[in-house]
């Protein structure tokens, strides 16, 4: 760029450009110019596609002089950057840090800097966020370098497998928005799952697996940074730490600080650090203290499971329609997140999950709280975002009235609820103590309150910048300053009407320009009633114009009393905000109990509704479902206005204990199958998530890990066909699934031969059985259910179907026994294949079943 520059001897200002693109070359550089931020070069051409806007160019036409340049105004930047980042792209916001007039003498330019590097990762505004999503910055590095440099280099050797499975992982995550700051560890394995779970907008990734086409293909969905591997290292990144946190002055203080890390794993938190540094310009905005997530106290769901499962999101990709969508009917945003975060790590300690039922079921049983309780989160606003911008130092004055009218509505609450608890009739319920507890570590904030309703006004504006958000009675200086300006009109008035009378001159005007401020104005004629002491300033044609002393002042005073006044605004809001942060900690908790309230109410509110109850959660590898219900397909049915369908229940018993170890789930297409496999599932993460269930009863026991293969489609873009798809999954849950696991699985070998595909899923279902794995397996592969005659633990059951005269009657009720058909032509016909196709596909299953006679019984007449 250098070099381009000086041959096309471009002017200072674009030398000035391109010394910032040089710096910043990754990301679009917002150059500003006056009024607009310009954009130049490949970055002209991608945005203007991007957002819509005119290419023009700068330079002298048809010359080599001659750039692609676009741009647009800097009032307007934010909804511009907005959307750049939405279309994943990076942005470095270059401004003018000194004005025209007070550029230094002989410079030929004013002076420039980047002011900000906005990422997806590093944002905190409100604009660029979900208010339900948290939204995290992800930093991953090898336990073990030397290992994948190894490989690297004997990659032809080794097997793929050999390569990475054993290597392990560390992961720091942190949201900028919220100051949360996580580190744990992972295997290659659990990778793709962890990610999923964590969900960043930005992925930092070390130089070291530019080429590893596992990795780069397995964060294909994120956003992805590559960073110098040189940033991982605690050695290189240990001052970030200093800058993040009081009291750290050394490295040696960096270990010592977090005595539960390894300086290996403090290195991956500090490249987190180092690019909020860099992107944030120097600084480190609030974190809070680093914590170990860890995978032994949740439920591990691996990549798969939680996209076939559609947890959080459907595998059309939208939140609608997911089971994260029709359980989250919180009122805050604290509330929303936290629900996210326990679906996306279900618990494992039975402790823990009862805590969570207890305070459901309290509020379950008594509805008239609930609606109280809602009442009050919906005044809520989000706590922990607009306290973490008054540690950033982002805040406004409706932030401030945001934190302080949503503790108060906690304090409401906290009567409200702790009343409600004292009640005899309520005293003896199983979540009264756990409710007491909760609503009692809500901290007072009662002078926190009283100031924040005395200093600020009703609704005040957002930013600071026009002031007004102060009340006046809360400074008898502000009051003072705020009327001398106020009154202006007034006091000049009053000089006006004192010089008319004194100089006898009834024309006497006081006027205003920009460029002289106030003034006498008179007719040139009256020249001579002007005294000596008043100033000339102009003289027009037929006008002349004066000042006098005390109108000097009287504008001085007027100037001074307007920015007086916002200065001691600004003042009282710095003191306000440093209130808030003394207040910090207690804050933080109390949004925690917010949403911890939020969850229970909504999660009430529904169970109510839709009839959920409370599941038994047990530490026997057991599952018993009677009554069972499929949380979203029952939703969805329920919504679909005119064709309201009662959903049919369906139990499930799986024990190896009582011979029910793994269910061989037979029936035909459309009937129910994968609805059912997915719904216990399901029902098993939402017990262990602490939710009450659709069911009429549960007892759960705990699942370490849910696996489930259902369904798939091609991965083209890995190269990978169906069969593939489903086999490496496969092979994944054979490797991880254990006594304390619950798999699912559906049509497995159902994309190659009948007979390889049964031989497959045979060998599978062997493998499971013996490692005693709660399975449901839904087959079309009939003669697989002849392995109950022989294992004990093999149950089978046959979705119902009933023919009558030419048609189908899907009952979707699950039933003891085995179905012989596959009614594979009567969908095709429900489907609107040609009559003829379908009479003549008739003919040849006939002829076909005449040659292989049936041995299975049939349960069609249930
Ligand atoms: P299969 O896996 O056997 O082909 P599905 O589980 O996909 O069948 O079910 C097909 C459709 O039948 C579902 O989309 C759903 O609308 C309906 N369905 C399945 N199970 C039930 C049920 N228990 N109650 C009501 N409708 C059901």
């Amino acid at each position: 760029i250098d070099t381009k520059y000086k041959q096309l001897k471009v002017t200072p200002a674009m030398q000035q450009y391109y010394h910032f693109k040089k710096l910043y070359p990754s990301h679009i550089l917002l150059f500003r110019i006056g009024d607009f931020y310009e954009m130049f070069n490949d970055d002209a051409i991608t945005v203007s596609s991007l957002l819509h806007i005119t290419l023009t160019s700068r330079g002298i036409k048809n010359t080599t002089s001659e750039i692609p340049m676009c741009g647009f105004p800097y009032h307007s930047a934010d909804n511009y950057i907005e959307k750049l980042i939405r279309h994943g792209k990076t942005v470095a916001v270059c401004d003018q840090v000194e004005s025209v007039q007070s550029k230094s003498k002989g410079s030929k330019v004013v002076k420039r800097q980047v002011v900000r590097v906005v990422t997806p990762g590093t944002v905190y505004e409100d604009r660029f966020l979900q208010p339900f999503q948290n939204n995290y910055l992800l930093s991953l590095y090898p336990s073990n370098e030397s290992m994948i440099k190894k490989n690297n280099t004997t990659s032809r050797v080794k097997s793929k497998e050999e390569d990475m499975t054993n290597q392990k992982f560390i992961l720091s995550w942190l949201d900028l928005s919220t100051g949360q700051f996580y580190l744990s560890q992972t295997t290659y394995d659990n990778l793709a799952g962890e990610i999923y779970r964590i969900s960043p907008s930005e992925i930092l990734l070390p130089k070291i697996f530019i080429d590893n086409q596992d990795i780069t293909k397995m964060l294909k969905p994120y956003h992805v940074t590559i960073e110098d591997t040189s940033n991982y290292s605690l050695y290189n990144n240990h001052s970030m730490f200093k800058e993040a946190y009081d009291g750290i002055d050394d490295l040696q203080m960096v270990s010592d600080s977090f005595p539960n890390f390894s300086v290996e794993q403090l290195g991956v938190a500090g490249s987190i650090l180092n690019y909020i540094y860099n992107t944030q310009l120097g600084r480190i905005p609030h974190v809070y203290q680093l914590q170990q997530y860890s995978q032994q106290q949740s439920m591990s769901i691996d990549y798969s499971t939680r996209n076939s499962l559609e947890l959080t999101k459907t595998l059309q990709n939208t939140r609608k329609g997911s089971l994260l969508d029709v359980i989250d009917k919180t009122q805050t945003a604290t509330g929303s997140r936290l629900l996210h975060y326990r679906l996306q790590s279900p618990s494992l300690s039975i402790e823990e999950i009862n805590c969570r039922l207890n305070l459901l079921e309290y509020f379950h049983d008594n509805n008239d709280l609930v609606r109280e309780t809602r009442r009050h989160l919906s005044r809520c606003h989000d706590l922990e975002r607009c306290l973490q911008r008054v540690y950033i130092g982002k805040a406004g004055p409706r932030d401030l009235a945001s934190i302080g009218s949503t503790l108060s509505s906690l304090s409401n609450l906290k009567s409200i609820i702790s009343k409600h608890l004292s009640s005899k009739a309520n005293r003896g319920h199983v979540g009264n103590k756990q409710l007491i507890q909760l609503v009692d570590s809500i901290a007072d904030f009662d002078q926190l309150l009283n100031e924040l309703s005395e200093a600020l006004v009703d609704n005040p504006p957002i930013g600071t910048q026009d002031g007004g958000f102060i009340q006046q009675s809360y400074s008898k200086e502000l009051k003072e300053f705020i009327n001398t300006r106020d009154h202006s009109k007034e006091l000049i008035s009053g000089i006006q009407k004192k010089y008319r009378s004194s100089l006898s001159l009834s024309t006497l005007k006081i006027k205003y320009t920009q460029a002289i401020g106030h003034f006498f104005e008179i007719l040139s004629t009256n020249r001579h009633k002007i005294p000596n002491h008043f100033i000339h300033v102009q003289t027009l044609m037929s006008h002349m114009r004066f000042k006098s002393s005390d109108l000097i002042e009287m504008e001085e005073k007027i100037n001074r009393a307007q920015s007086q006044a916002y200065e001691i605004e600004i003042q009282i809001f710095q003191q306000l905000c440093d209130l808030i942060k003394e207040y910090g900690d207690k804050i933080k908790e109390a949004s925690q109990i917010l949403a911890q309230i939020d969850i229970s109410t909504s999660l009430a509110l529904i169970s109510h509704e839709r009839n959920y109850i409370r599941p038994k959660i047990s530490e026997k590898p057991i599952l018993n479902i009677i009554g069972g219900r499929h949380p979203t397909v029952e939703v969805a049915q329920m919504e679909k206005i005119g064709s309201f369908k009662q959903f049919i229940t369906n139990d499930c018993h799986l024990d190896y204990d009582t011979n029910t170890g793994l269910i061989l789930i037979t029936g035909p297409n459309m009937g129910g199958k994968s609805t059912f496999i997915r719904q216990n599932a399901l029902i098993t993460i939402m017990a262990q998530m602490g939710c009450f269930v659709p069911a009429d009863s549960a007892e759960i026991g705990i699942s370490d890990s849910v696996f489930s293969r259902v369904g798939s489609s091609d991965d083209l873009a890995n190269d990978r066909s169906t069969f593939m798809v489903e086999m490496v999954e496969t092979a994944s849950i054979l490797k991880k699934a254990t006594s304390r696991s619950l798999v699912i699985m559906d049509e497995v070998g159902r994309g190659t031969s009948t007979l390889d595909g049964a031989a497959i899923a045979r060998a599978v279902i062997e493998h499971l059985y013996a490692n005693k794995t709660r399975t449901l397996f839904a087959t079309h592969h009939h003669e697989l259910t002849s392995l109950a005659s022989h294992m004990p633990n093999i149950q089978c059951y046959a979705l119902a179907v009933k023919e009558e005269d030419d048609d189908l009657l899907f009952t979707h009720k699950v039933m003891p026994g085995i179905s012989n058909k596959s009614y594979g032509i009567f969908c095709a016909r429900l489907a609107g294949v040609p009559l003829s196709v379908i009479q003549r596909s008739q003919q040849i299953l006939e002829q076909l079943e005449n040659a292989t006679k049936s041995i299975v019984v049939n349960n069609n007449k249930h």
